[in-house]
């Protein structure tokens, strides 16, 4: 992220021309151009709605021209981490919690929704939104492809669940899935090991369960060295 920002050489575009979207509360003077900013509180419909003031505080005109652009999506949801605390509703909730312990997120939107949460929490409150960040990586298709519609390379998990069993697409993501440290392939190869794995698994499990359950007795040497070296494993 800090890459990213040190390599920005255009301005955030804040607006789009959309119809849908949160309206950008201004007028303009359209005599004398001024700028028309409302008191905050209140919802506008600038390109629908009469500004809140009367005539042109600089040329005294009455007439204004709402503007009918909205806000860029990233503009809403930077707002994110301040709606979830109730900030401007429930004050007290506010300075208790802020900022965030966690923001949850994927890769592909640290230089979007990520970056521009900071930048609004900086200028609004001189501080960070989070305590922490959580980044994960995406599954890929077995080439390492992002899964698009376009490329018809989507993996649909309902369907990996009904071929596989929801427990084999669990074990894979365990003994696969390390998400921190970069994109994870799916195969179907990779998944049909480990649905041999976990049958292994359960084989063992059904034979150890067949033996009657010792109360008391002594270990042997060979014993106590396979919980010595399980024991190692734990700590790793
Ligand atoms: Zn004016």
């Amino acid at each position: 992220m800090v890459d990213w920002i040190n390599s920005i050489s255009v301005d955030w575009v804040l607006s789009r021309r959309r119809f849908y979207g949160t309206e950008i509360p201004l007028w303009y003077c359209k005599k004398c151009g001024r700028t028309i900013v409302p008191e905050p509180g209140k919802y506008y419909i600038p390109w629908k709605e009469k500004p809140p003031i009367a005539k042109c505080p600089n040329c005294e005109s009455d007439e204004f021209i709402g503007e009918s652009r909205i806000f860029d999506t990233w503009f809403d949801s930077s707002n994110s981490e301040l709606y979830i605390l109730g900030y401007l509703w429930n004050k007290e909730f506010f300075n208790k919690n802020f900022p965030c312990s966690l923001r949850p997120q994927g890769k592909e939107i640290v230089r979007s929704w990520l970056y521009f949460t900071i930048l609004k929490s900086y200028l609004l409150f001189g501080k960070s939104p989070f305590k922490d960040i959580v980044i994960n990586y995406h599954v890929t298709d077995e080439k390492g492809e992002k899964m698009s519609k376009s490329l018809g390379n989507i993996i649909d998990p309902q369907v990996i669940i009904k071929n596989f069993g929801a427990e084999t697409f669990r074990m894979w993501a365990f003994l696969e899935g390390n998400i921190l440290s970069g994109d994870v392939r799916y195969s179907d190869k990779r998944m049909e090991a480990s649905k041999r794995f976990l049958t292994k698994l359960w084989n063992l499990g059904r034979f150890i369960s067949s033996f009657p359950v010792v109360q008391k007795g002594e270990m042997m040497p060979a014993e106590k060295w396979i919980l010595g070296e399980l024991n190692k494993l734990k700590t790793m």
